[in-house]
């Protein structure tokens, strides 16, 4: 639904892209490196569908799927 921008559950048209915000450190949906980079936050963005409620989450930049690969490796 990323690419798309129609939702892969129900179809919808009307899907919302939630950006993550900067230093929100209390909230969980980002992925930390930390191992690698002291305080590494990677933010996830987030697809809402309006109509149903599904949610899709993104890392959307190569650089950041590069770290998290060096800190968890593939599966
Ligand atoms: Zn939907």
């Amino acid at each position: 639904m990323k690419k798309t921008g129609h939702c892969s559950k129900c179809g919808s048209g009307n899907v919302i892209r939630v950006p993550d915000r900067p230093n929100r450190h209390a909230s969980g949906n980002n992925i930390y490196t930390s191992s690698f980079t002291l305080m590494k936050k990677i933010p996830v963005i987030r697809y809402v569908c309006r109509d149903c409620g599904y949610v899709e989450n993104w890392v959307e930049r190569q650089s950041e799927r590069d770290e998290i690969e060096r800190a968890y490796g593939l599966a």
